[in-house]
């Protein structure tokens, strides 16, 4: 199918902090190697398990402000009193290797994509937590942040959910295998897209010629 396609997908999981959309999208990735993840940069601090390069690009205030003024992001956002951004040439180098890419970013960064020269590519959706009960303890169990950390991201948590009409898919996360396996679908379903087939238009006229041959 693929010699028809020639642009490639962005696709967005944003979700309320713990509803698990990170674990999501490399799940997504490690079972597709036709899908990468974007790997954002970010001036929080590194947690225990993250390291440089592949969860994130630590950079201090300075470093990112500085990559801001020189046109080095997608997008941007700042979440939890942090900076988080898209390192532009990481999306340009994934598009040239052809490969799709898929983001863990926050609303406001959607929104930023949405609005770029990517708009026609982007595939949104938004992932809900079961209940406010289990986002709260995947938050404590996945044992990342402060007690008042965790306070801050489940107060952030009614605006965050407030923008899920701004996605075109909404899914809620109860069992990871199953909303695998429906963003699996939604990606295959996106990928046969007629407007994104560019050699469709090449491939019937390819039909038509061996139809006229066989006419002859
Ligand atoms: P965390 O600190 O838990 O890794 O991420 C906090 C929030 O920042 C999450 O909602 C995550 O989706 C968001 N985020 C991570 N990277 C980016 C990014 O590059 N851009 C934007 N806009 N948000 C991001």
């Amino acid at each position: 199918m693929n010699e028809t396609l020639n642009e490639r997908l962005l696709i967005i999981l944003s979700s309320p902090s713990g509803a698990g959309k990170s674990t999501l999208a490399r799940l997504l990735a490690k079972d597709d190697p036709e899908i990468q993840v974007s790997i954002s940069a970010t001036t929080r601090s590194p947690r225990d398990n993250e390291n440089e390069g592949k969860e994130y690009f630590f950079l201090t205030r300075k470093e990112f402000e500085s990559q801001i003024e020189s046109g080095d992001f997608l997008e941007y956002a700042e979440v939890f009193g942090n900076l988080y951004g898209t390192p532009l040439k990481f999306i340009e180098d994934c598009q040239m290797n052809k490969l799709d890419v898929v983001f863990d970013i926050d609303w406001q960064g959607s929104l930023q994509i949405k609005n770029s020269k990517y708009k026609n590519n982007v595939v949104s959706i938004f992932i809900l937590p079961p209940s406010i009960k289990e986002l709260n303890n995947r938050l404590h169990c996945r044992g990342a942040d402060s007690r008042s950390m965790i306070k801050g991201r489940m107060e952030k948590c009614k605006d965050e959910i407030s923008h899920w009409k701004d996605y075109q898919y909404v899914l809620i996360n109860t069992q990871v295998d199953e909303v695998m396996e429906q963003i699996k679908s939604i990606v295959s379903a996106e990928r046969l897209k007629r407007s994104r087939r560019k050699g469709l238009a090449n491939f019937i006229d390819k039909l038509n010629n061996e139809l006229k041959d066989n006419d002859s």
